[in-house]
């Protein structure tokens, strides 16, 4: 008999064989696996009893926290599909996801049930209100999460029956020019995921994971799963901030990491680094938006950290790719942290052209990343146009471009939208972007094509200052020239206060091109 590969045996498997080893730290409560498995029966049970079904949608919006860890298994074995929301977005945005997903019962952090009564008259399909919050008594009209849960039993709620191809989650995704699309994840897609991110990032039972990545961010990358599947310990981290990393890792004994770009910034430039004892070498991953190579490399050189470079999106799961530590990497010529590295486990990538016909493996023809596997979503909620227009024939197009060598390195060269075609060029807006964050004064940038009378198109690149700094805009362009073909560098830099990003942290480039091509503002 086929045993059905259900997300929630990665808990009940953990909880059976260390109930007593330390399973979350967030802030000073520490919870074993016997306490995770046992708040998380009371939720279940907790739930069913408020009427949620097999098939409901319950959403959480929620900072990282052990309430956002149980949510997970608490809604996945009684078949109900979690809707994790973003907390970066307004509250107009929670209102559109809520009712597009048709959510019963919102399960939200103190912090946030503010942002939520703004909202709730415009909810008629929400029906409970539970606020998670560790003290105190909860925010008028909300019932809470710990006081429900109080009276619950801790043994499992009775079994169901639950197929793998049911969805375990609907992650919206960050939303750059229309409305968030609803993602659907299914069992299946997440158990697989969570099985190669064990297998190619080397989870084990031994390590002690960093949430610095947010977990609504498709399930924190699948790391939730995966880590708890071999009995891991997860450490919470609820606001990004370098004295709280750095007092973690030295604290907990830190051994592994999933960060956003943005961490990184925040990990190099925090000063009191040498003030902390740290015994450990975390393994490092940089996921959701290309990470700039040169802070890898300081974090690889300055503070010996071992870096995995993974690529996905939350349509698969996430992983696609991942680097190889071994000679499938070292027999090639390209730089080791410019690779997304090579097709996972039970993942099938092709490089296609605008005709869908495969691109040549020699290095340097681009083509959209597609994709065949089993972590491949199951569709966007109620929108089979958008669900046709991204799988087609059975491979999941994920408009972004790379080149790819004979060893099937996948090496990203674009979102397929921000290429910038200068006099029939093609130039990568990463590779310029790479360029300008070697130079010290650059805190971040952005690198557009925009309209140019003889090219067509050339680069201009946006650039916050680091504070103090002021080199001048050929400065700039002379330091790219140094790096980079001459065709490829910016013919003009401008100084920006900030850069508009999505609410997951993603560059808008869109909004930045939009001034200069809706104003039709041209650079000669
Ligand atoms: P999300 O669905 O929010 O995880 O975003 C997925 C997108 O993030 C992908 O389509 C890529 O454009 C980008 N991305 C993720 N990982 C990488 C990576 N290693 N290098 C470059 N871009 C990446």
């Amino acid at each position: 008999m086929q045993v059905p590969l259900l997300v929630n045996d990665f808990l009940r498997r953990a909880a059976q064989l260390y109930p007593d080893k330390l399973a979350i730290v967030d802030g000073d409560l520490r919870y074993s696996y016997r306490d995770f498995q046992a708040r998380v029966n009371q939720l279940s049970h907790a739930l069913a009893k408020l009427g949620i079904e097999k098939g409901d949608r319950v959403c959480i919006l929620s900072p990282n926290s052990h309430f956002f860890l149980e949510s997970f298994y608490a809604t996945s074995q009684i078949g109900v599909v979690l809707v994790p929301l973003n907390y970066r977005l307004v509250a107009a945005d929670h209102a559109y996801i809520l009712d597009h997903a048709g959510v019963r019962a919102v399960l939200v952090d103190w912090e946030y049930t503010g942002v939520v009564d703004e909202i709730r008259q415009d909810l008629p399909k929400v029906e409970h209100w539970i606020e998670a919050r560790d003290e105190g008594a909860a925010a008028p009209g909300w019932t809470s999460w710990n006081d429900l849960i109080a009276a619950a039993p801790t043994t499992a709620p009775p079994a169901i029956e639950i197929d793998e191809n049911e969805l375990v989650s609907i992650n919206y995704t960050s939303g750059t020019t229309a409305r968030p699309k609803g993602v659907m994840l299914t069992h299946r897609n997440c158990y697989l995921n969570a099985y190669n991110l064990i297998a190619h990032l080397r989870v084990s039972h031994e390590d002690v994971e960093l949430w610095t990545l947010p977990m609504f961010h498709c399930n924190g990358w699948g790391g939730v799963y995966a880590l708890t599947g071999m009995g891991g310990t997860h450490v919470v981290l609820r606001t990004v901030d370098g004295e709280a990393i750095f007092g973690l890792i030295e604290r907990e004994g830190v051994t592994f990491a999933c960060m956003a770009p943005a961490v990184l910034r925040t990990i190099l430039d925090y000063p009191n680094k040498d003030r902390h004892h740290i015994t450990t070498t975390p393994r490092f991953t940089v996921a959701g938006a290309p990470p700039p190579a040169a802070f890898i490399e300081r974090l690889e050189e300055e503070l010996g950290w071992d870096f995995i470079q993974i690529y996905g999106l939350t349509e698969t799961a996430p992983l696609l790719t991942v680097s190889q530590p071994d000679h499938a990497t070292a027999q090639t010529d390209w730089p080791r942290r410019a690779r997304a590295g090579v097709a996972g486990l039970g993942v099938e990538i092709e490089l296609r052209d605008d005709d869908d016909n495969p691109v040549p493996q020699d290095g340097e023809t681009p083509g959209e990343i597609c994709a065949r596997s089993n972590v491949v979503f199951a569709g966007y909620w109620e929108q089979p146009d958008q669900t046709e227009a991204a799988i087609r024939d059975g491979w999941f197009h994920t408009g972004d471009l790379a080149v790819w060598d004979e060893l099937g390195n996948v090496h990203i060269v674009d979102r397929k939208k921000d290429v910038i075609i200068s006099g029939g060029e093609n130039i990568s807006s990463p590779e310029i972007e790479d360029a300008l964050y070697q130079h010290p004064a650059v805190l971040e940038c952005a690198v557009i094509g925009v309209p140019h009378e003889k090219w067509g198109e050339t680069p201009v690149a946006l650039v916050v200052l680091r504070s103090g700094e002021m080199p001048s805009e050929q400065d700039l362009i002379d330091f790219c020239r140094q790096k980079l073909a001459h065709f490829k560098c910016p013919t003009r830099i401008e100084f920006v206060p900030e850069l508009p990003r999505t609410a997951t942290g993603k560059l808008q480039k869109f909004r930045l091109r939009e001034q200069f091509w809706n104003n039709d503002r041209k650079v000669n």
